[in-house]
């Protein structure tokens, strides 16, 4: 059988990948059985010191296949913690990001005693400082406060030992790469470095070459591949005529097992009460819901009792049923990978799946996004009783928008401009070793 999110391939076991038990055992609990590409090879190499230079798009399991290594490694050298250090590095472009890979340290690092912060912008600096005390194991963090903080002797970055670069494309797209030199600069030499790019644009390259020490190139084909097996429709509709659309979908007979996402969990209890009313058996599943409720919903959604679920992207990560028939996005996700997870819901085991995205005109931008990452247009719906041609007008118009979305930013253009390519999951090339560093 094949893995359940990339069924194009058939891998080992994690066990095989020489993780410790209580990592093997933590990842066992989040039902993981098989590692996905990037973390099969990256996992092996990571944990043995190499370098490593990963094209990978979120959503390709990659944040466990830089967290698990780190993990392991730090807890084979326990060490006393130096006060505003780390010992573990993670620079992340998205406050978003920060927080879903400080929730996989947590996850992941259950059975250990590991220690980690998450800081970022936009918030007060006082925990962030009141965490970085101590020193941590690692720390997560966006480019600009971390600066911020160095600036202010809050943090040094002295003791780092492993140094992660995620999403670098999007750093030098938002314009954070002259921060992330600045903070380079700052690391001791001797250390690990990993990094992590959904495209590899020149100066990536060129900035991969300064950064990594004989390292190895890991490509993984774009989570695409999952966007390809669905059959998408846009259908562009006011908010307020929203739980209508939902409602009449549901008088198709086919759509028998679907996924409702909303953004919020207030919206998540909305819907599932609206569908009720009309006789469309829904239940919500969100993390305000006890632990009994949401497994009661899950069973519910399994055994057919429950049409629809309807979830947040958080919740939604442990529902793990075949057979959805649809998935309907009642808000369009502003983190543009949570379109592909989400739509991912409908093609498990191979299977084939309808996804329906219900876009107003605040949604455009967030529309537009996703079609760049997933290098396809959404088909429209214009077919329904409530489509609203002007919001399709400001799609089909290049450069126009909607209302902006907050602090977001466009993926970089080409793929796969680096010197080598390889098949899902393979590796290549061996990186140049310019003598600079020493191996440990
Ligand atoms: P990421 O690309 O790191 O954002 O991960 C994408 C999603 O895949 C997350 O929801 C993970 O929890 C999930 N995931 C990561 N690795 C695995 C695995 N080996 N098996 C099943 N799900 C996984």
């Amino acid at each position: 059988m094949g893995h359940p999110l990339f069924p194009f391939l058939y891998l080992n076991h994690f066990s095989d990948l020489g993780l410790i038990e209580p990592l093997n055992r933590a990842v066992k609990a989040e039902g993981y059985t098989t590692p996905t590409p990037i973390q099969a090879s990256a996992i092996p190499l990571a944990i043995r010191g190499i370098d490593i230079l990963g094209v990978a798009q979120t959503g390709t399991g990659k944040t466990a296949a830089f967290t698990l290594p780190i993990l392991q490694r730090l807890d084979a050298s326990l060490k006393h913690l130096v006060p505003n250090t780390t010992r573990a590095l993670i620079l992340t472009p998205t406050r978003e990001l920060a927080i879903q890979i400080g929730v996989s340290l947590d996850t992941y690092g259950k059975h250990l005693d590991h220690k980690h912060a998450v800081i970022f912008g936009g918030v007060g600096q006082a925990p962030q400082v009141s965490k970085m005390r101590r020193g941590v194991d690692t720390l997560v963090a966006t480019p600009g406060r971390l600066l911020d903080l160095m600036n202010q002797g809050h943090i040094r970055l002295d003791q780092v030992e492993v140094f992660v670069l995620d999403e670098a494309d999007r750093m030098l797209d938002m314009g954070f790469i002259h921060d992330v030199r600045k903070i380079v600069k700052k690391l001791p030499s001797r250390r690990q470095t990993l990094l992590f790019s959904a495209t590899m644009p020149d100066a990536i390259v060129k900035f991969a070459e300064d950064i990594l020490y004989d390292y190895e190139r890991i490509e993984i084909k774009p989570a695409a591949t999952t966007a390809d097996r669905v059959e998408q429709r846009v259908m562009f509709v006011q908010r307020a005529n929203k739980q209508q659309l939902l409602t009449d979908l549901f008088d198709d007979p086919l759509m028998d097992r679907a996924i409702v996402f909303t953004r919020t969990k207030h919206g998540a209890n909305k819907v599932a009460k609206s569908l009720g009313q009309c006789g469309i058996e829904a239940d919500a599943i969100h993390g305000n819901k006890s632990q009994s409720a949401r497994q009661r919903a899950l069973e519910g959604f399994r055994d057919g009792n429950v049409r629809v679920l309807v979830a947040t992207d958080i919740a939604s990560r442990g529902i793990d049923v075949d057979d959805v028939s649809h998935v309907v996005n009642f808000d369009i996700p502003n983190e543009p990978e949570s379109y592909v997870h989400r739509i991912g819901r409908t093609a498990r085991a191979g299977a084939e799946g309808m996804a329906y995205s219900f876009c107003d005109a605040d949604e455009v931008d967030y529309l537009k996004e996703i079609e760049k990452i997933i290098r396809q247009k959404v088909p429209a719906d214009i077919g329904h009783a409530f489509h609203d041609d002007r919001i399709a007008l400001i799609h089909a118009t290049p450069g126009k928008s909607g209302i902006k979305p907050k602090s977001r930013s466009g993926r970089g253009g080409g793929q796969g401009r680096g010197r080598s390519t390889s098949a899902a999951g393979g590796r290549s090339s061996s990186g140049s070793s310019n003598g600079r560093r020493r191996r440990r």
